[in-house]
């Protein structure tokens, strides 16, 4: 039987088990830890959903890395309102150092187009972006996602960090929007 949970105003549905989520975090870790072997990555954690979803990755690094925190919001409940604010930007110096940016869910694309355009032109040494999350019908830019968890389909999703109006972060496991 479906355990339909009920946040504020909405019913979801289970989607992503926790246990499944662990699995493509993992495998993301190895890939970066094997594509930066040898080298200093700095990371850039999208706030504030992707903050469980970077927790997590980088208990699985082997590689020399630092953290960094951005705040950017285009979401105002279920749509992506298109516009980004920077609420706190990045302070470090990125000139010839490797970036890579953590997000939780690539949906329209609109954050990470403005965001990784306004990295690259501070010139790092290689600039990638890992997401957990990419819902494919709903991109409008092409966006490059090096290291990606899973794809998935158009629907709005909670938990594991992505909420709904700042609830349901902590939940386990990924809910979908139940119709
Ligand atoms: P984009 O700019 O790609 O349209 O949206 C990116 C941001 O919107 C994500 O970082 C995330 O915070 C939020 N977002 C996109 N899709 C969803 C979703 O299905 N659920 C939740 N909770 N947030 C989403």
């Amino acid at each position: 039987m479906e355990q339909i949970i009920q946040v504020k105003d909405l019913r979801f549905k289970p989607f992503i088990s926790e246990a499944v989520i662990l699995t493509h975090v993992e495998r993301m870790a190895n890939e970066i830890n094997q594509t930066y072997r040898g080298q200093t990555v700095h990371l850039v954690i999208l706030l504030k959903g992707a903050f469980i979803f970077g927790a997590d990755l980088v208990r699985h690094l082997q590689i020399d890395h630092t953290i960094q925190f951005v705040k950017l919001s285009s979401y105002a409940g279920l749509a992506s309102s298109g516009s980004i604010r920077e609420e706190f930007g990045l302070s470090m110096d990125i000139k010839d150092k490797h970036i890579l940016i953590i997000e939780d869910i690539v949906d329209t694309g609109t954050t990470l187009h403005y965001f990784f355009r306004k990295l690259l032109d501070a010139q790092p040494a290689s600039l990638n972006i890992a997401s957990l999350l990419v819902k494919p019908e709903a991109l409008k830019y092409d966006i490059p996602v090096r290291f990606r968890g899973l794809d998935i389909e158009n629907k709005f999703v909670v938990g594991y960090g992505l909420d709904y109006n700042d609830a349901a972060r902590n939940l386990r496991d990924i809910y979908q929007l139940a119709e």
